[in-house]
């Protein structure tokens, strides 16, 4: 079996609707399991009903343009939107429904934050069906087990791996539709697996089901050494060995969720990165392979925030302060991107969560001076060359700087 991946960008109006389904008519003797986004921006929408019903705010206007946005694109679907709608209607009444004061934030986030990809699949599984094509819906929620830790779910593989192959012996011939990004833990309640993690979700569907192959749809080419929005001379990738892609990933690149690599790379499945726009493009395959001579690769990580941490008593950074620090960052499950240290100063760059930074600061600032910029932007060349090199240490508003043998990085203020 295979899994494919459509994102939300794939599936935003109907024509992209009907577009993922001329692949899929392609692809339906083989026995596929898809796994969808919500469309478009509708993970968006949700978070911020989410955030207005905490801070009190209106929220009724955006559950009423999440309505009317999949309203319109069902109508310009179906013949007889009628059952759809119908559905479409319960789903985004339970929204409303979900939205109670008395549970923990996170945990209400993830049942609302969730139904995006619940409508979203059973719009396209409808749809599927009235084109004549066989298919079946399953609730990602009985197929991913994780732990209850609300919006970063970890996944439970033994008991996951269980639930897919027991579902995977009772199924029709046909395709499988099910949800990317949501889980449930083992009191059913909705569990997300961190933003963007549909591409998490493809990649556990194949580990655990063995599959031949997982292709992630996306509108781009494959993947590229550069964005080529910011770089329009970035060349599209034909093979790269799973430990490149990894990395790229953990410097930024937002082609693939940095999750996906591992469970693939571990049980030796191919990942396809293909153009849902040109299917007839080859695409890139992530696999077990060498190749030489790489291109520099260049990532951009927006908003990220600097923070210095300086000691004031003319003592220098010791390492039992810096492990004051590593506590205070590991303590709120903070990711460091860059660090560097000096005599009297220990600097490092995160991503600009504003609780978490205000939080972190707050602690730090028991036992230093600390100091933070915001709007920054980390550009790290991978494999950089000699002119790469110096055309990003030279680049304006440079306020960091760190290489080894293989990789640049810079941050740098956005201007
Ligand atoms: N819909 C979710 C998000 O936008 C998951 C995903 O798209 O991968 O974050
Ligand atoms: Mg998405």
């Amino acid at each position: 079996m295979k899994v494919f991946k459509f994102g939300g960008a794939s599936v935003k109006h109907a024509a992209a609707v009907r577009n993922v389904t001329s692949i899929l008519k392609q692809h339906k003797e083989e026995s596929l399991w898809v796994v969808v986004s919500a469309m478009g921006k509708t993970t968006n929408a949700l978070e911020r009903v989410v955030f207005a019903f905490r801070k009190g705010e209106d929220f009724a206007a955006e559950i009423q343009g999440i309505f009317e946005y999949h309203q319109h694109l069902i109508r310009e679907l179906f013949i007889h939107p009628e059952p759809v709608l119908n559905q479409l209607a319960k789903a985004v009444d339970s929204i409303h429904h979900n939205l109670v004061n008395h549970i923990d934030e996170d945990e209400l986030y993830d049942r609302v934050v969730s139904l995006g990809e619940v409508i979203s699949s059973q719009i396209i599984y409808q749809f599927l069906l009235s084109e004549g094509i066989h298919a079946t819906w399953l609730d990602a929620r009985d197929l991913i087990r994780t732990d209850s830790t609300f919006r970063e779910g970890q996944v439970d593989w033994s008991a996951t791996t269980q639930m897919l192959q027991n579902a995977k012996k009772k199924l029709a011939p046909g395709i499988v539709i099910t949800q990317g990004f949501i889980g449930a833990d083992n009191q059913n309640r909705s569990v997300t697996l961190g933003r963007e993690g549909s591409d998490f979700t493809a990649a556990i569907i194949g580990s655990c089901l063995k599959a031949e192959s997982v292709t992630i749809w996306k509108d781009v080419p494959g993947v590229m050494n550069a964005d080529p929005k910011r770089l329009p001379a970035a060349i599209v990738f034909p093979e790269l060995p799973y430990t490149e892609a990894a990395e790229m990933t953990y410097y930024g690149a937002s082609v693939i969720h940095p999750k996906t690599i591992k469970p693939l790379a571990l049980g030796n499945i191919p990942l396809w990165v293909k153009s849902f726009t040109d299917p007839s493009f080859a695409g890139t395959v992530i696999h077990d392979c060498k190749v030489e001579g790489l291109p520099p690769v260049i990532v951009f990580k927006e908003n990220q925030c600097l923070i210095s941490c300086k000691v004031t008593d003319f003592t220098f950074v010791n390492e039992a302060q810096l492990s004051v620090i590593f506590h205070a960052i590991t303590a709120l499950n903070i990711k460091l991107n860059v660090m560097q240290n000096s005599a009297i100063s220990f600097s490092f760059c995160i991503d600009f969560r504003e609780n978490k930074v205000m939080a972190l600061i707050e602690k730090l600032q028991e036992h230093f001076e600390v100091y933070y910029n915001t709007n920054l932007t980390l550009i790290t060349i991978k494999n950089y060359d000699e002119k790469s090199f110096d055309t990003y240490r030279k680049r304006e508003g440079v306020i960091l700087e760190q290489s080894s043998r293989s990789t640049l990085q810079v941050l740098v203020k956005d201007l």
